[in-house]
């Protein structure tokens, strides 16, 4: 039976990514359903809503979806579809895959890592007291009384850790270390300094790991693991963070896999999964054939293990790495001169994965 599944083409170059992931994914032989639905700048100049009932409904209803990248323009009121998305859909994990792929320019070659980043708590949770205000000035005021005194000319941000929130993505982290034949999590924090929210996280992963005992479990500081994930790579497999520390280990990670272009994801919660790029909507490339696919078609073959088809995954992910080993027909990004002229476009890397798929 087929596979029904919403595709979000989003804008800039989302529509291209989408197309050529899209082909890729029907070559494998799964029967796909696509409700294509909209999202992003375009969708927001046409008709007024960057994020429209429609496209939330059919993820809540197809419960998967693939999606291409969206702009957010800055210093306007336009809120950012994937913060909608993740409110909306309650999407608390966010896994990032870091692996280099043979042929790709990297100085760190041995890297296979998997972030699990927490997406709904931490610094990122939006409690927010902006300097100058009357609220701000009523949560100084409450800090005083409790014996924290803050400057007054300060802005407050809130950081909620809670045992709810760090339960479920530390058991995400070693479901899919499970699912994924991997065998150990490092749980990532600043618990030596922030002792009530980090040092929670820790006692919580802690805990989690003792109900599942056939992983190994560590833990590393955050400042400490940025150290050795570029020092010894090979030494980490699935990393479980908070918010803030995952944001920015994922882009540290992608960079060292070859950047951007190479860096899939895919935020899951219990109402719907939805498979995206970490990269964005890159416009200065909209509409040229010219952006690398790979980040949207690795989403893809996650989509594929989503959905249990983990032999067309497999074919899928050994399809990509063969292109990207052999090296004469990928994208301007992955050519060791970025101005190659034997750089080939969006649709043509999808047609060589295609071929080899087919070999
Ligand atoms: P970006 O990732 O779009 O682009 C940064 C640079 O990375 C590009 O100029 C390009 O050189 C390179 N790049 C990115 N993707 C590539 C690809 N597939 N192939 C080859 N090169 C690629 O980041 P940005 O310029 O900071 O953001 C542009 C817009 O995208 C912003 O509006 C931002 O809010 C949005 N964004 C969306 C998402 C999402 O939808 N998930 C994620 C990040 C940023």
């Amino acid at each position: 039976m087929a596979h029904e599944v919403t595709l979000i083409p989003g804008d800039g170059i989302g529509p291209e990514l989408a197309e050529a992931t899209r082909l890729v994914l029907e070559a494998t032989g799964v029967q796909f359903q696509w409700d294509v639905q909209e999202a992003g700048i375009d969708e927001y100049e046409s008709h007024g809503n960057p994020f429209p009932d429609a496209t939330l409904a059919s993820l809540l209803r197809t419960r998967v979806g693939i999606k291409g990248p969206t702009t957010t323009p800055v210093g306007s009121g336009f809120r950012s579809v994937n913060v909608l998305l993740r409110k909306e859909l309650d999407l608390y994990a966010c896994l990032r895959p870091c692996k280099a792929y043979e042929g790709v320019r990297t100085r760190f070659p041995e890297t296979d890592v998997v972030i699990v980043r927490e997406n709904t708590e931490d610094l990122y949770a939006g409690i927010e007291f902006e300097r100058g205000t009357p609220e701000n000035a009523k949560v100084r005021e409450c800090l005083a009384e409790l014996g924290s005194t803050v400057r007054d000319d300060a802005g407050v941000s809130i950081k909620p850790i809670s045992v709810f929130g760090s339960e479920r993505i530390v058991e995400e982290a070693f479901a899919y270390a499970e699912r994924n034949g991997r065998s150990k999590v490092t749980a990532v924090h600043k618990a030596n300094i922030m002792k009530f929210t980090d040092g929670l996280f820790l006692s919580v992963a802690r805990d989690v790991a003792t109900r599942h005992p056939d992983i190994a479990f560590e833990d590393r500081i955050v400042d400490n693991l940025c150290n050795q994930l570029v020092s010894r790579p090979e030494e980490y497999d699935v990393l479980v963070l908070p918010n803030l520390y995952g944001d920015i280990v994922s882009d540290l990670a992608a960079g060292m896999i070859g950047g951007l272009g190479m860096a899939p994801g895919a935020n899951i919660g219990e109402k719907s999964a939805v498979f995206e790029a970490t990269h964005g909507s890159a416009p200065k490339y909209k509409g040229l054939n010219k952006a690398n696919p790979t980040a949207l078609m690795l989403s893809g073959v996650m989509m594929l293990n989503h959905l249990g088809e983990d032999e067309a995954a497999v074919r899928m992910e050994q399809a990509i790495a063969a292109v990207i080993r052999a090296g004469d027909k990928v994208t301007y990004d992955l050519k060791p001169d970025r101005d190659d002229p034997t750089a080939v476009g969006t649709l043509q890397f999808a047609h060589a994965v295609i071929e080899e798929m087919n070999a």
